[in-house]
């Protein structure tokens, strides 16, 4: 089977209801499926709550009905939110069987390992099950999905030599960064002789849509690249990655990303040092950095639109000094009427709970309240 280093993530697939993305563009997601494969790749990657629950079946309709089982790789994950019991993670991995449709997963993770979620693993004995689960021909090969520090990663690579990837979030913006400590974590798997898979590289599109500067620089130096192609290249250009997973919501975005990614050069040198001076440029007009996977909105009670109102705070905030007028105060005004306002948070806790990235989202959500609102 072909090894091209780029992953179709299922979790931001095109969909027919803007306000949800369960109601899958399931036509339009086959033409990006069927482009993908004739392009030669193979890597697919869903989760248990992608797309409000309804990735895997998408998957099974797109994919697994259309495809002969050995001409794609399927990974997907067991999330602690949503086991209580021992007996939830085989209600679940069956469900995932059925939703899918495939009588094995190439890939099987246990999602976002990080302080409080490992609780949940080991008290579930998680780490067992999940062996048995390949002993038993389920699962061809056993990882983890991580967002939390380098020691921590250490520690459960050194207790549990069994694992045989790591899936980690790493993107040049990132990789140096105090709070998500990519580099580290890529040096400590690499350390265990454990292969990454990375997630996030264009860090949930903030690194598609880089200041004015940036993609200026980017576009002086290669006219024909688009400015996600920095991002991914980067990812892809780390010796000890072997998949990048890009979450392709459009057929332009996987044209493009299939594009460079069909004959992949590695960064020179040169790209490089555009891509550290692009760092330092975006570091000073970033304000809140969510990532927008959602794993927030799901569990709240005031049905918060968090990522959604985090995105237009900082596209306000972004633009705000040099436009005077931006078109992000309606579209914020337009949201509040189908979801809940960021002043109407209670502070429960819950989003804070589940965000990978530790963002203070409460605080957060006052900051856009005051913007927005006043
Ligand atoms: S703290 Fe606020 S935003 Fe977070 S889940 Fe609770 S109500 Fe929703
Ligand atoms: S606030 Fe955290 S959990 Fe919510 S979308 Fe952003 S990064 Fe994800």
């Amino acid at each position: 089977m072909n090894t091209k280093k780029l992953g179709f993530g299922l979790m931001r697939l095109p969909s027919l209801d803007d306000n949800d993305p369960s109601q899958i563009d399931l036509e339009e997601t086959k033409k990006m499926v069927d482009t993908f494969i004739e392009r030669g790749f193979t890597y697919f990657d869903t989760a248990w709550m992608y797309c409000g629950f309804n990735s895997e079946n998408a998957t099974k309709e797109v994919l697994v009905k259309r495809y002969p089982r050995d001409q794609y790789t399927l990974a997907t994950k067991l999330h602690s939110g949503f086991i209580q019991t021992k007996e939830d993670r085989d209600l679940i991995f069956n469900e995932q069987l059925n939703k899918t449709g495939v009588e094995y997963f190439d890939y099987y993770l246990l999602h976002d390992i990080n302080t409080h979620s490992i609780e949940v693993y080991n008290k579930l004995d998680c780490f067992h099950w999940i062996q048995e689960k390949k002993n038993q021909g389920l699962v061809k090969k056993i990882g983890f999905s991580y967002h939390d520090g380098p020691e921590l990663l250490d520690k459960v690579l050194t207790e549990h030599p069994e694992f045989e990837f790591v899936q980690l979030q790493i993107n040049y913006l990132d990789w140096d960064s105090a709070g998500v400590q990519s580099r580290q974590c890529y040096e400590v798997a690499t350390k265990h002789g454990k292969p990454v898979i990375v997630m996030e590289p264009v860090k949930g599109g903030t690194l598609a849509k880089v200041p004015e500067d940036v993609e200026k620089m980017f576009k002086e130096c290669a006219l024909e690249m688009s400015i996600p192609s920095w991002a991914i290249r980067f990812a892809a250009s780390l010796d000890n990655v072997m998949m990048v997973l890009s979450g392709m919501s459009d057929m332009d975005q996987l044209l493009d990303n299939t594009g460079y990614m069909m004959n992949f050069e590695p960064l020179n040198e040169k790209e490089y040092q555009l891509i550290y001076k692009a760092v330092d440029i975006i570091n000073s007009t970033i304000t809140v950095p969510c990532t927008g996977c959602a794993y927030c909105v799901d569990g709240c009670p005031m049905r918060i639109a968090i990522p959604k109102y985090f995105s237009l705070y900082n596209a306000d905030l972004q633009e705000i000094e040099e436009k005077g007028w931006t078109p992000q105060g309606e579209y914020y005004a337009n949201l509040t009427k189908t979801f809940g306002k960021a002043s109407e948070c209670i502070g429960c806790g819950q989003c804070e709970r589940v965000c990978p990235q530790h963002l203070p989202i409460i605080e957060y959500l006052q900051d856009v309240a005051n913007h927005f609102e006043k």
